[in-house]
């Protein structure tokens, strides 16, 4: 299921509980099927001390959808892609794919679920072996997924197509590759299985500008390209990149020390309504204001120590007295925001 980096949480537990299903389908798209729920809390038990390291999660994907979800460094953004791939210990579950718990119990439901759903992992060598040429890796990962019957070659240059990854590169070692190359072979790897959703953890680390505009052109050309028999997959991206959740989303969530504190569509980026929103835009280099962008105010606290109250009050410019104890839901349709002032409650 995974292009996973070596283990290195260190925790004596993770424990996901379960959220219920009417919170999760609040702020789910109306228009289309939801293939993918995300509802979970993850607590992380260290030296008999529990904190959570998402807080409250509740996100529906559905099919062919690009979700964003947009963070600092430290907000809980691998938590939940380790989490997806079942890196951490599930103790009780609330993430499900087409109706599929992906903790399932038994052989069969675990590799079905791990057909339906690949994390990619922000990794240098993404798993693939150095000295092994990438079509090599590709059907292996096929046959780790017991996919042996049909043509696995062809299948092979068709998802290579799908990633923009050039089929005379496909007899390369895969250490002969360009960083660029290798992330655009991952996600060929991601859709070997044709799976329901993937999630993919910075999908522009360590790419030069002409890498990351074809890696983000493939991702976004999936939803056109899911398929001859399949739905194009949901996808799920994680980042601390403005210019990626631009490139990508069609819808945007905000993540601030494991919690979301806006949801919307695309417009939230020019439009933020959150104060953390706000200032996460304004500190983001762009083109049009390369030396103007402010730093956020404050530093981003240690997620094992969250402020009571709204997370962001320390660092807020707007907060007002109950902020400091009073948490703020995450309410409104369409464009949802988690903040006292701004929802003037
Ligand atoms: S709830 Fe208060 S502290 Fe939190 S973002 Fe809104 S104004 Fe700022």
């Amino acid at each position: 299921m995974s292009d996973a980096p070596s283990p290195a949480l260190h925790l004596d537990a993770v424990v996901i509980r379960a959220a219920t299903a009417a919170a999760a389908t609040a702020h789910a798209p109306r228009d289309l099927p939801n293939l993918a729920r995300f509802l979970m809390d993850v607590v992380a038990q260290e030296s008999g001390r529990a904190y959570r390291l998402v807080d409250g999660l509740q996100l529906a994907v559905a099919v062919a959808e690009r979700l964003v979800l947009l963070g600092e460094e430290g907000c809980g953004k691998t938590t939940l892609a380790r989490a997806c791939a079942r890196l951490v210990p599930i103790h009780a579950g609330a993430i499900t794919v087409a109706g599929v718990d992906i903790d399932a119990a038994g052989l069969k439901r675990r590799l079905h679920v791990r057909r339906m759903l690949h994390v990619i992992f922000d990794d240098p060598e993404h798993g693939f072996d150095p000295r092994r040429t990438i079509e090599r890796g590709l059907l292996d990962a096929a046959q780790a997924l017991d996919l042996t019957g049909g043509d696995l070659a062809a299948t092979v240059r068709a998802v290579a197509a799908k990633a923009r990854f050039p089929v005379d590169a496909l007899r390369e070692p895969a250490g002969a590759l360009a960083a660029g190359l290798r992330a655009r072979a991952a996600l060929a790897r991601a859709l070997v299985s044709a799976p329901a959703a993937i999630v993919i953890d910075e999908p522009a680390a360590r790419l030069d500008p002409l890498e990351r505009a074809l890696l983000l052109e493939a991702l976004g050309g999936l939803a056109r390209n899911g398929g001859d028999d399949a739905p194009p997959p949901a996808v799920l991206t994680l980042t601390q990149r403005p210019d990626v959740a631009r490139a990508l989303a069609q819808r945007v969530g905000v993540l601030y020390l494991g919690a979301l504190v806006e949801l919307g569509g695309p417009d939230l980026l020019d439009d933020p309504r959150h104060p953390y929103t706000r200032a996460l835009l304004e500190a983001a280099p762009r083109r049009s204001r390369p030396t103007t962008a402010r730093a956020i105010a404050g530093e981003l606290p240690n997620i094992s120590e969250r402020p009571a109250g709204c997370p962001f009050h320390p660092r807020c410019p707007d907060a007002v007295a109950r902020c400091a104890s009073e948490k703020p839901p995450l309410v409104g349709a369409g464009r949802a925001v988690a903040c006292h002032v701004v929802n003037g409650t």
